[in-house]
């Protein structure tokens, strides 16, 4: 039987999580799941509806009525859908962040969201990307990095990627939203953002893409004793 794989990778926002973790994947023939994306989807759903988003009591009542899927396009790009609306673009415009970083503290979601994020990792080797992945959703994952950068290297990166995506944002608003979402992810009470103890610390304030992601490659093939697709042959 063909042996299945996890690697957890958590870390702040703007770490570089997703697009590094997105290539690996692709490197090693593995399936990246964007967990943020699913919050993303709740924090949509809580701000089309009205509902003060902090109110544990009135997100949880909307959750039996949320139905979120994930697909993956022909390129292999995650799609989100929320009650069969394509949302994967709308779900990342800044006011959103804020939304899923909001809902994102409730038990009640997290509990809603644990078993889709588990069975993912059941049926297939995936690299994960989150919060509290090693800590919470895969404790036994045969990997967990945990990726970090400065908030001012974050801040850099992520306006950028928002450039890119037509959203224009100056360099101090996009390092506000990552303070202000840095101590939320990090103070809140239910899965804060934590460093798993068995993890390995990545910081990539001063090393590009490129080197960031060979040196994720390198762990990923010493740790799991596996090789990238281009090496197998
Ligand atoms: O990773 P991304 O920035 O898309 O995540 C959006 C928000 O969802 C984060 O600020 C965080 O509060 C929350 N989140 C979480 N647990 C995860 C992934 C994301 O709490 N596993």
């Amino acid at each position: 039987m063909k042996e299945i794989y996890s690697i957890a990778v958590d870390g702040p926002s703007g770490a570089g999580k997703s697009s590094l973790a997105r290539r690996c994947a692709s490197a090693f023939g593995f399936i990246y799941v964007d967990t943020g994306a699913i919050y993303r989807c709740v924090g949509l759903a809580a701000y089309r509806k009205g509902i003060d988003r902090k109110d544990a009591g009135a997100v949880s009542a909307m959750l039996p009525e949320l139905e979120i899927k994930i697909a993956y396009d022909d390129k292999g790009e995650q799609r989100m859908y929320l009650n069969g609306e394509d949302v994967s673009r709308e779900i990342r415009e800044p006011h959103i962040s804020l939304c899923a970083s909001d809902v994102s503290a409730i038990p009640q979601v997290r509990a809603f969201l644990l078993e889709m994020q588990r069975k993912m990792a059941e049926e297939n080797s995936v690299i994960m990307d989150g919060r509290d992945i090693g800590t919470v959703v895969l404790p036994n994952a045969q990997l967990k990095i945990f990726l970090t950068a400065s908030p001012e290297a974050r801040a850099e990166r992520r306006m950028l990627e928002l450039k890119e995506k037509g959203v224009e944002q100056s360099f101090e608003e996009v390092l506000e939203e990552i303070n202000q979402r840095d101590r939320k992810d990090s103070c809140r009470e239910t899965a804060p953002l934590r460093e798993a103890e068995d993890a390995i610390h990545v910081d990539t304030s001063k090393i590009s893409f490129e080197e960031s992601f060979e040196v994720l490659c390198g762990i990923i093939e010493q740790k799991l004793h596996i090789k990238r697709l281009e090496k197998r042959k």
